[in-house]
């Protein structure tokens, strides 16, 4: 009897630190779901799916299992939803409230590197306090996508040390709520900031003394995303420059740095580590899959994309980083 009683609970360890294993590689997304409203030289879109962390969790779904922690309002269309599900993504820690999702309008001129914001509704946000399943606070890697500071701090206060938390942010919470940004950017292991961001937050303007600043929060790791013009990484010890994918025609940025920041952070979770090395890698990984994401507007190309495809780009950005001349890639005949 006691032999078997001793059996069952050895069983149950056995499970549960396998389950343990599984929480460290899946991907916790805490962010924003919303209405977008787009504008750009090449056209608009109305109303389509978009926010912060369903860019970043659709990138993410190529590399990890995925868990989304968010708000939506009842009038969210409910077919956005089952295309997150139908990926993988679990939407365990996803709250529907009654009243309107969060809305953003935005317009970009010929020069897409800026969006131009027009109207910003917070609506379910306003009230919104991220509460995470149990099960979840073991998840191995945190992205804290763009949304307010003080929510973002407090997804990190209800999970257990997680491997990596990499944070984003933008110039309304840096304008806004500048020290509640500077605290969660000191609980980060990796910050992802694009460059009008780390030098409005830092009040410097070259790109090596602002990511300095903030080393010295706490990050181990400052990403600046340089749109067009690629990524930079900086550390205490290294540096690293990315080139972007030559695009003929970017449609509309919107959602680029989200999928960046959602592909890296999948890609170190399937990793199931954040080495200098995994890092840069994981950069190449973001950059290629933001170049997917600006080729057509919301998230429209993100969700016809394959694994094969990233994959392919990934190599040809690998070469157009080298020094030495690499053998041109083979077009393939359609
Ligand atoms: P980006 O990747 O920087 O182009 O981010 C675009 C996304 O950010 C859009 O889908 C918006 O819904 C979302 N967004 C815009 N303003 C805010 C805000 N204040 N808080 C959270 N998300 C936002």
């Amino acid at each position: 009897m006691q032999e078997l009683a001793a059996a069952r609970r050895i069983g149950r360890e056995v499970r549960d630190a396998e389950k343990e294993q599984q929480n460290k590689r899946h991907v916790l997304i805490v962010g924003s779901v919303a209405l977008d409203t787009i504008g750009t030289p090449f056209g608009q879109v109305t109303e389509a799916a978009g926010g912060s962390a369903y860019y970043a969790a659709i990138a993410a779904s190529f590399y990890a299992p995925v868990r989304i922690v968010a708000v939506v309002g009842s009038d969210f269309p409910k077919q956005h939803l089952d295309v997150l599900t139908a990926r993988g993504v679990s939407l365990d820690g996803l709250q529907v409230k009654d009243g309107r999702t969060f809305r953003w309008q935005g317009r970009y001129e010929y020069d897409m590197s800026q969006a131009h914001t027009i109207a910003t509704e917070l609506n379910v946000f306003q009230d919104f306090r991220p509460e995470i399943p149990k099960v979840w606070r073991s998840s191995g890697y945190v992205f804290l996508a763009n949304i307010d500071p003080d929510l973002q701090s407090s997804v990190l206060d209800q999970v257990n040390r997680p491997q990596v938390v990499a944070a984003d942010t933008m110039n309304f919470w840096i304008e806004g709520k500048r020290d509640a940004v500077l605290k969660v950017l000191g609980r980060a292991d990796i910050s992802l900031l694009n460059d009008a961001e780390i030098r409005q937050l830092s009040g410097v303007s070259g790109l090596v003394s602002a990511a300095r600043k903030v080393l010295d929060l706490g990050p181990k790791i400052a990403v600046i995303k340089k749109g067009e013009h690629g990524a930079v990484m900086f550390s205490r010890e290294a540096h690293f420059a990315a080139p972007s994918y030559p695009l003929e025609e970017v449609r509309d940025p919107t959602g680029a740095g989200d999928s960046f920041a959602g592909a890296l952070v999948g890609y170190l979770a399937s990793q199931g580590e954040a080495s200098e090395a995994a890092v840069r890698r994981a950069i190449v990984h973001g950059s290629a899959v933001a170049s997917f994401t600006v080729e057509d507007f919301g998230a429209a190309r993100l969700l016809t994309l394959t694994r094969d495809e990233i994959e392919q780009r990934y190599r040809e950005m690998r070469a157009f980083a080298s020094v030495e001349p690499q053998p041109r890639a083979r077009k393939e005949v359609k």
